[in-house]
């Protein structure tokens, strides 16, 4: 119920950048060749309010790998396809308190793969994506969803789609562990490219904002009016990256932030307050779990700057 400012979103934006831009600490991904090689200096902050108005500091034109911050979009196109209820039927929506790439996401939970947000429920959740068996169909229905949300196109990154492809193995061996548990529905090999593809795009924090915005506005983008998906898939979604957004550090996150954030290694962060606005931060080193260092202390110092946690009081 507090009013806040556009000139305090600012001011406390500003202060939360340079407080963070000389933090030490992380490394860039280098399991990915691609990721190992970006200039691990860049850093931008982006935030889009719900009335269209974005803010952006420092490299927030630099489109950088989106990578698991992308499982947040293919879940949302999901949900829209068959509905909330089915994605929980069919994938899950629990907390794993594991590594993204972990298998035994698969083998905890009466063989469900836990929840989209992770390598296994991401993987079933492109397989989940119709038309069924028109890989090209369904390449085409992710990125318009990602361009809708965006409110502008992202850009595959071709050096990045080859690296990933080169070296996915442990991806490889949780597709095919959850076609042994009938959970990929589509071809395996197609459902695992897909997935591997959209870690691929490249996408900027100014636009990972406004995706943000769009999820925090319902499914409305606020700078396009676009209505991306119906409006109850944001509290599902939102609920999906509170739980899981920064796999086994996400409750920490959570306690120390208040704020729903999905992270990618790639070195952005996402995060959404419903009904007030949408962050984005990318700095590529990252902690032992895979998430930014930096862009987790920019996004964390401004929102307690504000006050503005999801569970604060006011
Ligand atoms: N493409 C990466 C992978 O599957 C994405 C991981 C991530 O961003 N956490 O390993």
């Amino acid at each position: 119920n507090k009013t806040i400012t556009v000139a305090q979103i600012r001011q406390a934006a500003q202060e939360a950048f340079d407080e963070s831009r000389n933090l030490k600490g992380g490394a860039n991904a280098d399991y990915i060749p691609y990721l190992a090689n970006i200039d691990s200096n860049l850093f931008g902050l982006s935030i889009t309010l719900l009335d269209g108005q974005v803010i952006n500091i420092g490299d927030t034109d630099y489109k950088f790998g989106i990578e698991s911050i992308s499982k947040v979009p293919t879940a949302i196109l999901a949900m829209q396809q068959h509905g909330t209820a089915t994605v929980l039927k069919m994938i899950g929506a629990d907390a794993t308190g594991l590594p993204f790439n972990s298998i035994f996401a698969i083998l905890l939970e009466n063989d469900h793969p836990s929840t989209p947000l992770v390598n296994a429920g991401a993987i079933t959740a492109c397989s989940m994506i119709t038309p069924k068996g028109d890989s090209d169909a369904k390449w085409k229905a992710i990125v318009d969803n990602i361009t809708k949300l965006c409110g502008s196109a992202p850009q595959l990154i071709d050096e990045l789609y080859k690296s990933e492809s080169d070296t996915n193995f442990n991806n490889r061996a949780i597709a095919w562990l959850l076609k042994n548990y009938n959970r990929i529905y589509d071809d395996v090999p197609m459902s695992l490219d897909l997935y591997t593809r959209q870690c691929s795009l490249g996408v900027t924090t100014s636009q990972l904002s406004v995706m943000a915005a769009t999820i925090a506005n319902n499914g409305c983008n606020p700078l396009t009016g676009d209505k991306v998906f119906d409006p109850d898939i944001t509290p599902k979604v939102t609920s999906l990256i509170a739980t899981v957004g920064f796999y086994e550090h996400t409750g920490d996150w959570l306690y120390t932030s208040g704020l729903p954030a999905k992270s990618g290694v790639g070195g952005g962060v996402l995060g959404v307050l419903p009904g007030i606005m949408g962050i984005a931060a990318f700095a590529p080193p990252l902690d032992s779990a895979g998430n930014s260092v930096k862009a987790q202390a920019a996004i964390k110092s401004f929102a307690n700057k504000l006050g503005l946690g999801i569970f604060n009081g006011n």
